[in-house]
């Protein structure tokens, strides 16, 4: 039941204060076909979007089975807007290149529901208006009739309890009107409808209840309903959305390696960006396939590997946010009006989580043939080493990053540093692939050598052989106050006056350059008086004493990427050998803190506080990390990842059944890895450089997108 409660809504203009809403009571059954007439003006559709979460009244209250919406946090109301409200709207709101079908999947999409169980709803929920055998059609091959029961289609697929069409025949003739008032009386038979109409005629020969408005006022009401009264339990508050903590820490993973090659497209961005902590399987398809083809497949895959990663975000959900195309479901764009895309709210129903562990034990373990099919597995692991460039008697951390992103006051907001520098692409530090097998031969040792321990790095150059503006600052050949103060204009909104140009630099002013690395162990110091660690980071003196201290980190050598190169598996910038962060988690385990922490696990060394107190506001490790088989299964499914990488031209893949081979026999698969309905138009590809690329067969992008984006949703 819905109960609305001296609902008052005034919208502003400038001077102009309407009232559109003027102490509304209106109780609604959950069962019900009502019919909201009144002259234009009235208040019909603002009445309606309160109703479903879409507009905000000014005061009264909102009662949605005997909970008040007073306290609804933005993801509450979204909750509440994808799983209990349908939308139907005068002007349909579909996308014209996509098919219905496509459409009205859409609307699921957003839901996570898998692909399989998206198209069989979205079939059933076609053929429940009639349009069944029209699936592939496009909307402008298509009646004003028959587009509204797409919509209509659309908004029943989340079998919502309740429906709300705002004027759904006000474009169509009276023949197509009935046709769709004929379906609505149908819907309305098991859930709550509400429509808004400047047709009598139509109200009173198909609804339940007609309510009449006249400015902002209900003037009559053919069949009221009042509960109890006085003895109505009063309202409840209720909070239905799960903390935020865990979906920020979410973003900032997955966006982690957002922007980090530097001179990408933001196609081949997010291809990067897909998997960051976790586990990288670098996957070449191996059988049936000649060396060359072969060769350019392994360096490709090898720039774009398959990422298994223990936290998930589905691109395609992200993607159709961010165009806006979830937005025509869900918001009524009139002229005069701006609407909201919910990009947060689909983002945070997305999120999916994975156990690596045991799929690492698995891998290891030598029980399956995963080695027949693979050329690389690569760990990453979270842990970023800090590095510290000493001049004089000043120490800078050069990574992760800080300068630029606190420059520009991000460091203390809600984004993490880390975050902030992939997404701006100040990275300047990477870590190398285990296998060297994977860059090696792309690369020309310019001078000195590849790394061999782990206080080793190397300077990779781009392909014309040059470092960016930050790599330069961070490597101090430039003077770093010069990026400060153009930081230091840009942040006080003054004209930056960027250098111009640079000079270049000799082989010999970078080789042999060392940076220090300090263990993040010791920022902590021991407090016998509070029997606590204290966190010595803003501690000058500390600080310097610590760097100085620390171990030197080494450029050995530069190297470029070859001139036939077909990919670059390095990122340009310093790359340090997976060694480095092996050693850093083994000081790190050796380190007191650490011991004293092992040693009590139940207490939080820095605070004395049992850990767990306050888990709801702070990041809960617990959440990113738990054990999600059924994603992992779903990660392994190897017949659907052929199915989409579209090569069958190229390659004879019909023989080559991974799935069998790799006997995940008692996993149950489910992977959804259709990417088809991104929309790739808006993204510049111009200066994704394939000229390199002498390849007798078409590579086919989105497949390659498809094949890579494995995106596990929980
Ligand atoms: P109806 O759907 O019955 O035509 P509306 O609910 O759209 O009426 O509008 C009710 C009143 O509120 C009108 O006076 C309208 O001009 C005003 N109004 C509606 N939406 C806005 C808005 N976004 N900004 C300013 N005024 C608005
Ligand atoms: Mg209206």
């Amino acid at each position: 039941m819905l109960q609305l409660q001296g609902i008052h809504k005034t919208y502003r203009t400038g001077d102009l204060v309407q009232t559109a809403l003027d102490d509304v009571n209106l109780n609604l059954r959950d069962n019900e076909f009502v019919a909201i007439l009144g002259p234009s003006g009235s208040g019909k559709t603002t009445l309606l979007n309160i109703i479903g979460g879409l507009d905000r009244y000014d005061s009264g209250d909102l009662i949605i089975n005997g909970i008040s919406t007073k306290k609804y946090t933005d993801r509450d109301w979204d909750s509440y807007r994808n799983h209990t409200i349908g939308f139907v709207f005068q002007s349909y709101n579909l996308i014209p290149h996509q098919t219905i079908l496509a459409n009205v999947e859409l609307a699921l999409t957003i839901s996570g529901v898998s692909k399989a169980d998206r198209r069989k709803r979205a079939v059933d929920a076609l053929k429940k208006v009639g349009l069944g055998d029209q699936l592939h059609k496009k909307p402008n091959q298509m009646s004003g009739g028959q587009m509204q029961r797409v919509a209509l289609a659309r908004a029943l697929i989340n079998n919502p309890d309740i429906l709300l069409a705002d004027e759904p025949t006000g474009a169509l003739d009276t023949d197509t009107s009935i046709q769709v008032m004929e379906l609505l009386k149908e819907v309305a038979k098991d859930r709550l409808v509400v429509m808004v109409t400047h047709n009598p005629e139509l109200a009173e020969r198909y609804a339940t209840r007609i309510v009449r408005l006249q400015d902002g006022k209900i003037r009559s009401d053919t069949a009221p309903y009042t509960v109890g009264g006085a003895a109505l339990p009063p309202p409840v508050h209720k909070n239905m959305g799960k903390s935020s903590m865990s979906f920020l820490t979410s973003l900032a993973l997955s966006f982690n390696n957002l922007g980090t090659k530097k001179a990408r497209t933001l196609l081949t961005a997010f291809a990067g960006s897909i998997g960051i902590i976790g586990i990288a399987l670098i996957l070449a398809i191996s059988a049936g396939v000649n060396n060359y083809i072969q060769s350019i497949e392994e360096q490709t895959l090898a720039e774009y590997p398959v990422q298994v990663q223990s936290s998930a975000l589905d691109l395609t959900s992200m993607m159709e946010a961010g165009t806006g195309i979830a937005s025509s479901i869900t918001s009524e764009n009139d002229t005069d009006t701006i609407t909201v895309t919910e990009l947060v709210s689909s983002l945070v129903s997305v999120m999916g989580s994975n156990n690596l562990t045991p799929l690492r034990a698995y891998l290891e373990s030598g029980e399956s043939d995963i080695w027949d099919y693979v050329n690389a597995i690569e760990y990453i692991y979270g842990a970023d080493p800090q590095i510290y460039l000493l001049e004089d008697d000043a120490y800078r951390q050069v990574h992760p990053d800080t300068t630029i992103t606190s420059l520009m006051g991000m460091g203390s907001t809600i984004m993490s540093s880390t975050m902030m520098a992939s997404m701006t692409g100040v990275n300047v530090f990477y870590q190398m692939p285990e296998n060297e097998s994977l860059y090696i031969d792309q690369y020309e040792v310019k001078a000195g050598r590849w790394p061999e321990n782990y206080n080793e790095c190397v300077l990779v150059l781009s392909s014309s052989g040059s470092i960016s503006d930050i790599v330069m600052y961070t490597l101090g050949l430039e003077d770093y106050s010069i990026l400060e103060d153009l930081l230091d204009q840009f942040v006080n909104g003054e004209d930056a006056e960027a250098p111009e140009s640079y000079d270049s630099f000799s082989y010999d002013e970078v080789l042999g350059l060392t940076f220090k690395l300090v263990s993040a162990a010791d920022y902590y110091q021991y407090d016998s008086e509070y029997e606590l660690w204290i966190d010595k980071s803003d501690d000058e003196d500390y600080m310097i004493d610590l760097v100085s201290n620390g171990e030197d980190i080494t450029i050995v050598g530069i190297v470029q990427p070859t001139e036939n190169a077909v990919s670059a598996a390095l990122s340009s910038g310093i790359n340090y050998l997976p060694s480095l962060v092996e050693h850093i988690s083994a000081v790190a385990e050796d380190s007191e803190i650490v011991q004293a922490q092992i040693a009590d696990p139940d207490i939080n060394v820095l605070t004395g506080e049992p850990f767990g107190e306050d888990s709801d506001s702070s990041l809960d490790l617990d959440s990113l990390f738990t054990i999600d088989t059924d994603a992992l299964q779903d990660a392994f499914d190897f017949s659907s990842l052929t199915d989409s990488l579209d090569f069958s031209e190229a390659f004879d893949l019909d023989s080559l059944d991974l799935s069998e081979a790799m006997d995940f026999s008692d996993m149950e698969l489910d992977l959804d890895l259709d990417l088809s309905s991104m929309d790739f138009s808006s993204i510049d590809m111009s200066d994704l450089d394939l000229s390199g690329m002498d390849l007798d067969f078409d590579l086919d992008m989105s497949s390659l997108m498809s094949a890579i984006s494995i995106n596990v949703s929980a």
